[in-house]
């Protein structure tokens, strides 16, 4: 079977990690958030965790090098696996470029990119709700929430550019349909996918 490798977009709170959690189960992709990854790291005080604390706690972007040396030694790891499923990665082009040439070695390329998108005040009220029950300091203060959502709006928006110029297939949908309708265009692209 082919292998697949999606990538999981959108801005904050569009629902990519609720989504995602179905797609791994549908079809045993190994999933990557690197948000997720982030924050073990600062769980467990490591130096990498440390860096990047600085960065998430004001609504920042870590910078690339730090997350593209953690998605290789990832994807090392995992090269036998059905395929990828990357949440919250690629996040600035640079990123983008680095994902692309580390698949290329392995004679694979990102074969789905599913883009969410859902407004800004929607995006806000989400995750301040999440932010009751997480724990994540950065979805409970709407100044580090709002920052977040520039971040996407300056660096990583354009990401989708590259993936349209190098021709992947894309999905866009509108992440404010019922989570039940989204994994069913999902899935139906996944499977059309694994049967080419
Ligand atoms: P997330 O859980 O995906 O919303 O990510 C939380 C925070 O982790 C972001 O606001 C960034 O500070 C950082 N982060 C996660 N993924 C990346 C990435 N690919 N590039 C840079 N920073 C990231």
């Amino acid at each position: 079977m082919n292998k697949i490798n999606v990538v999981i977009f959108g801005p904050p709170g569009s629902g990519k990690g609720t989504q995602s959690e179905k797609i791994v189960e549908c079809f045993q992709l190994k999933y990557l958030s690197t948000g997720d990854f982030l924050r073990s790291e600062i769980a467990c005080k490591s130096s990498l965790g440390l860096r990047a604390q600085q960065y998430m706690d004001k609504g920042q972007l870590v910078p690339d090098s730090l997350v593209i040396d953690l998605i290789e030694s990832f994807i090392d790891k995992n090269k036998e696996s059905p395929g990828f499923l990357f949440d919250g990665f690629p996040r600035t082009c640079d990123q983008a470029v680095a994902l692309s040439d580390m698949l290329k070695r392995l004679k694979q390329k990102i074969s789905l990119v599913v883009a969410l998108n859902v407004s800004e005040k929607e995006l806000v009220g989400r995750i301040q709700k999440r932010g009751l029950i997480s724990n994540r300091k950065d979805d409970q203060d709407v100044t580090i929430i709002k920052n977040r959502i520039k971040e996407y709006e300056l660096k990583t928006r354009t990401v989708l550019d590259f993936y349209k110029n190098n021709f992947t297939r894309l999905l866009e949908i509108n992440g404010e349909d019922s989570i039940d309708d989204i994994f069913l265009m999902i899935k139906k692209e996944i499977t059309l996918l694994s049967a080419l």
